[in-house]
């Protein structure tokens, strides 16, 4: 069984938690040290079992916890080139680290899980989303994407968990204190997903086999969680009927970790029965 747990999520910090059978790893560090440990405690986790931490991209909020717990638990990066060639420059050249280049579309394994990365619209060097899949689990992130195509949709479609940006209600930031050239970074095709656009997004690609969906990465200022998972269900709802029964919707925050959580929660009932 695969398991996760978002253990922050916002533009203050981001890093997921993944697990399948002997493996271990983190996408993004972009908190610190000790939120990392204090997050893995509760967890009943050793931070020493890590494996891998994967770097979706070079923004601080995805990183800025990422050379310190390289350096600590001397865990591997796997990343872009392009996002690498951002993040180098946080270890100094004398420094042995463990980089993975890995790129979108091509599958790749580590440990026990399959990794399928994939390219967003984002204003970073070579961003990346990720597919993970373990046995018959598939886990999908995506999140800081201005925009969604494709390929993203086919990526991301049938998980049976996603985690998806669900950044900003339209009004609250068009009428919000923002700058005019901030809200319209967060606004344009390589910004971040409005509730609206992650309503659309997950209602293009969860199937028969998703149970459970996560909001990311909402915005403090221009979003409000109720809102988010009002509006996301209120949408799935009006596109497929009966979607509540099938699919429960949760929220991510900058500190509290969601806890560690089965992809197919369904299988945890099944067998505990
Ligand atoms: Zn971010
Ligand atoms: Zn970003």
């Amino acid at each position: 069984m695969m398991k996760f747990s978002v253990l922050a999520s916002g533009s203050t910090g981001n890093a997921v938690y993944i697990e399948a059978g002997s493996t271990r790893i983190l996408v993004d560090a972009g908190i610190g040290i000790r939120q990392l440990q204090a997050a893995f405690k509760e967890m009943a986790v050793s931070l020493e079992e890590l494996q891998a931490i994967l770097v979706t991209h070079e923004h601080s909020d995805h990183i800025k916890g990422l050379a310190s717990a390289v350096r600590k638990w001397n865990v591997p990066v796997y990343t872009s080139a392009g996002t690498w060639s951002k993040v180098q420059s946080l270890f100094r050249e004398d420094e042995i680290i463990q980089a993975r280049s890995i790129r979108s579309g091509s599958v790749f394994s580590l440990g026990e899980l399959v990794i399928e990365p994939f390219a967003i619209s984002h204003d970073a060097e070579e961003p990346l989303g990720f597919c993970f899949y373990y046995q018959e689990d598939k886990l999908a992130l995506a999140t800081d994407l201005g925009y969604v195509n494709d390929r993203v949709r086919e990526a991301t479609r049938g998980a049976h968990t996603m985690i998806v940006e669900s950044n900003h209600d339209l009004d609250m930031l068009r009428t919000g204190p923002y700058p005019w050239y901030l809200k319209r970074r967060i606004l344009g095709d390589k910004g971040h997903l409005s509730n609206d656009s992650a309503s659309e997004f997950l209602g293009d690609v969860i199937t028969e086999e998703t149970e459970s969906i996560y909001l990311a990465h909402l915005s403090q200022e221009n979003n409000k969680p109720e809102l988010a998972a009002q509006t996301v269900s209120a949408r799935l709802r009006d596109r497929w009927n009966g979607v509540e029964e099938q699919v429960a919707i949760h929220l991510t925050s900058p500190r509290q970790p969601t806890g560690l959580t089965a992809v197919r929660p369904s299988r945890f009932q099944v067998s505990s029965r």
